[in-house]
């Protein structure tokens, strides 16, 4: 196998230097080689060495959404993956009188949908293309017509496609008729700068696992702590109750259930290498080259981006099939795996398409390395581009 991990030599801060294949998916990401050397411990859960890297997680957050508990923010760390602590969110801060408007444009979005049903709460839809942005007259007179809707819930960089929703348009829009934003930021948060309160976000929902480059283990809730105390009560599950892990996290600094101690040992560690970075904007930088660098690889191969250019964001990239006969995504995937690189299969609703993730500790060398992998795969395919 080829191994392009091993000729990695590219960041001073934090080497990758591992024989495992490249990850260009969304999650699980390949991390760095100290990101995962720092989860070589046994700490206690109620161990003061433990509780104080968890309080400085939770300030570090904040930081980095741009907002502070002075400010009325908090940060709440959730067990399990994104999708939990998205879970967690939906099913603690929406009143039993509450109803919530789901803005959908991709699976993430329709998850929402579905979490909204299997936990009985009244929910309207507003569904676009997966290669659009979402209608704001279409949000704008779905609130207005709605007084009892009290909720919002949009994903920022919907993973499905790899479209960047307008949230700073539409969190404006939200908060000038008086209701609650929750944004799904789970593949943005880190690697594109958000303006929590400027936009009016109530909720932010990301994962250890994602732009921060931590390893999978947790999720991550930064809530304008006004609207999460005002529906304090509302949850329907125990482990996910938002607002009861706060107070755990507040009161005693501890989890109430055992805590991913490695992965918050790995996320202290991939905080401060998001910092070496440059922070969210040298991390931005790095996945934008990331991106420009396939695209550019990609059109020389034929292979145009789904989503249009004015709307599609840096951090995943969405491909349809060749047209031949002879492509199959499995053989393709296999292939390329065979290889030491690793890409994501992606259904979207209306074309046949494969995905291609920038984030995690990838530099441009990989992207063009994965570029020459991918003609040399078609070639053996038989693949006329
Ligand atoms: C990754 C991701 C999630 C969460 O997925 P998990 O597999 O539960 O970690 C949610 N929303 C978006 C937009 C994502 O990219």
């Amino acid at each position: 196998m080829n191994t392009p991990a091993d000729t990695d030599a590219t960041s001073s801060t934090a080497p990758r230097a591992s024989s495992d294949k490249l990850l260009f998916t969304p999650g699980p990401l390949t991390t760095s080689m100290t990101v995962k050397q720092s989860m070589l411990r046994d700490l206690g859960s109620r161990d003061e060495e433990f509780v104080g890297h968890v309080k400085r997680i939770r300030q570090r957050l904040l930081a980095l959404a741009g907002v502070s508990q002075a400010a009325g923010y908090e940060t709440v760390l959730m067990q399990g993956s994104g999708t939990f602590a998205i879970e967690s969110v939906v099913s603690s801060v929406i009143p039993a009188s509450g109803k919530l408007l789901a803005v959908v444009n991709g699976a993430y979005g329709q998850r929402i949908v579905q979490m909204a049903e299997r936990h009985r709460i009244p929910a309207t839809v507003i569904r676009c293309a997966e290669d659009q942005r979402p209608s704001l007259p279409a949000i704008e007179a779905a609130l207005r017509a709605d007084p009892g809707i009290s909720h919002i819930a949009v994903v920022h960089s919907e993973t499905t496609s790899g479209i960047f929703n307008p949230i700073d348009v539409i969190g404006r829009l939200v908060r000038s008729l008086g209701r609650v934003l929750i944004v799904d930021a789970m593949s943005s948060f880190g690697a594109v700068p958000i303006s929590m309160a400027e936009w009016g976000v109530d909720f932010l929902v990301s994962s250890a696992n994602k732009c921060v480059e931590g390893v999978p283990g947790f999720g991550l809730v930064i809530a304008r702590r006004e609207p999460m105390l005002a529906s304090e009560g509302s949850a329907r599950t125990l482990s996910l109750d938002l607002q009861a892990q706060w107070r755990g996290l507040e009161g005693n600094g501890q989890f109430r259930f055992t805590p991913p101690t490695h992965a918050l040992l790995a996320f202290s560690r991939a905080l401060d290498e998001l910092d070496a970075e440059g922070g969210i904007e040298g991390r931005a930088r790095r996945y934008r080259k990331n991106h420009e660098t396939l695209v550019e690889g990609m059109r020389a191969l034929g292979f145009d981006p789904y989503v249009p250019a004015d709307c599609q964001g840096h951090i995943i990239t969405t491909f349809p099939f060749p047209k031949d006969p002879r492509f199959t995504l499995e053989d393709f995937y296999q292939r390329l795996s065979r290889r030491g690189f690793v890409i994501y299969p992606g259904k979207l609703t209306q074309v046949d398409c494969f995905r291609i993730g920038n984030i995690g500790r990838l530099f441009p060398q990989d992207m063009e390395a994965l570029v020459t992998a991918i003609r040399t795969t078609l070639g053996e395919m038989g693949i006329q581009r």
